[in-house]
C-alpha cells in the first residue's frame, strides 16, 4: 500500500478555503498541520493492522490520514456535516489504497453507541475538542468496552489532570473516573504552532491502558462515581462531612467510611480509585441489607 500523503498547512488552508471552514471555539476546532505531529500520535498510539480505530473529531483529516497509513481500519465520529462530508474524498485523494478501510459517521461523540458506528472499535486515537474531552473521554470508554487502549491529544492542564496520582491540588474526579477503566499515563506534550488557528495553551497526549480492574457492571461504575462526584463537589472538606448528602448524614457516612476501611476525617483528594470502589461496594452492601 502506498502511504498515505499527510496535510501540511498549505493543503490544510486549501481544505479550508474550499469548504469556507471558519473554525469555532465551540468546537474545539484546532486543525494539525504539521505531518511529524500526526506521525507521534500514530505511533504513541501502538496501533497496528490489526486495530479497528475510533477517532473523535477527524476535521479535516490531518490525524484520520496518519492513522489509516496503520490501522486495520479507521471509523470517524465528527459533529460538523460539512467536515464529515468532505472526508471520504480527502482520503480519495491522499489515501486512495486506504478508502475502502474509513468509516465516518456524522454525530455527536458525546452520545454515539455502538450500533451506530459499522465496527467495534479497540483503540480510541483523537485530538479531542478541547471544550468536551474529559466527558467525551469517559463516555466512550463506559460505552465501548472493546476500547483496550485510549491515546488522545487534550489541554496540557486536562492531561495533567487526567493523569494525575492522589494527594495531589490537581488530581479530582477526572483523574479518579479514568482509573476505573484502566492505567493512566501522560504521552508527551504538543506545542501550539503545529494547530491552526493557534489555541491559546499547551496541549498533551494522555494514554489509557484498559484493564477493567473492577469488572463491566454499570451499576457498580455509576455507584462509584456518584462516591466520586459527591467527594469532590468539595474537596475542601473532610469524607465525613463532603459525603453527608450521599449517604444520607455525616453519622452514616462515617459509619460507611470506617467499615471501608477510610479515615473519615482525610479529604478526597487523598484517596485512589480502590478506596471509592471499596465504599460504593460497602455502601451498596448494607443498603441491601436493610
Ligand atoms: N482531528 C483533527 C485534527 O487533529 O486536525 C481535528 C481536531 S479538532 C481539535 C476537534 C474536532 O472535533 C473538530 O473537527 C470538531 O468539529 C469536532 N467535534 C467537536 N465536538 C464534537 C463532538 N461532540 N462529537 C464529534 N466531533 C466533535
Amino acid at each position: 500500500m502506498t502511504p498515505p500523503r499527510l496535510l501540511g498547512p498549505a493543503e490544510i488552508r486549501t481544505l479550508a478555503a474550499e469548504l469556507d471552514v471558519r473554525p469555532t471555539k465551540t468546537l474545539g476546532q484546532n486543525f494539525v498541520h504539521d505531518g511529524n505531529t500526526v506521525r507521534r500520535i500514530v505511533t504513541t498510539s501502538g496501533v497496528g493492522a490489526q486495530d479497528v480505530v475510533l477517532e473523535v473529531g477527524p476535521g479535516l483529516g490531518s490525524l484520520t490520514l496518519g492513522l489509516l497509513g496503520t490501522a486495520g481500519r479507521v471509523v470517524a465520529v465528527e459533529i460538523d456535516p460539512k467536515l464529515a462530508q468532505r472526508l471520504p474524498q480527502t482520503v480519495s485523494e491522499f489515501a486512495p489504497d486506504a478508502l475502502d478501510q474509513f468509516d465516518v459517521v456524522t454525530g455527536d461523540a458525546l452520545t454515539v453507541r455502538p450500533a451506530d458506528l459499522p465496527a467495534a472499535p479497540t483503540a480510541l486515537v483523537a485530538n479531542l475538542p478541547y471544550n468536551v474531552a474529559v466527558p467525551v473521554l469517559l463516555h466512550l470508554m463506559s460505552q465501548f468496552p472493546t476500547l483496550q487502549t485510549a491515546l488522545v491529544m487534550v489541554q496540557a492542564e486536562v492531561a495533567d489532570r487526567l493523569a494525575a496520582t492522589p494527594g495531589g491540588r490537581i488530581y479530582g474526579v477526572p483523574s479518579v473516573k479514568a482509573r476505573y477503566y484502566g492505567d493512566v499515563t501522560r504521552a508527551g506534550s504538543i506545542g501550539k504552532h503545529v494547530f491552526w488557528p493557534e489555541p491559546k495553551i499547551e496541549s498533551g497526549l494522555v494514554r489509557i491502558e484498559r484493564t477493567d480492574r473492577f469488572g463491566l457492571d454499570a451499576d457498580h461504575r455509576r455507584r462509584t462515581f456518584a462516591a466520586v462526584d459527591a467527594a469532590f463537589a468539595q474537596r475542601r472538606k473532610t469524607m465525613r462531612a463532603a459525603l453527608g448528602g450521599w449517604a444520607g448524614t455525616s453519622a452514616r457516612a462515617e459509619e460507611l467510611l470506617r467499615a471501608a476501611d477510610i479515615d473519615p476525617s482525610i479529604r478526597g483528594e487523598r484517596l485512589a480509585v480502590d478506596d471509592f470502589v471499596r465504599l460504593a461496594e460497602v455502601a451498596a452492601a448494607a443498603e441491601a441489607a436493610e
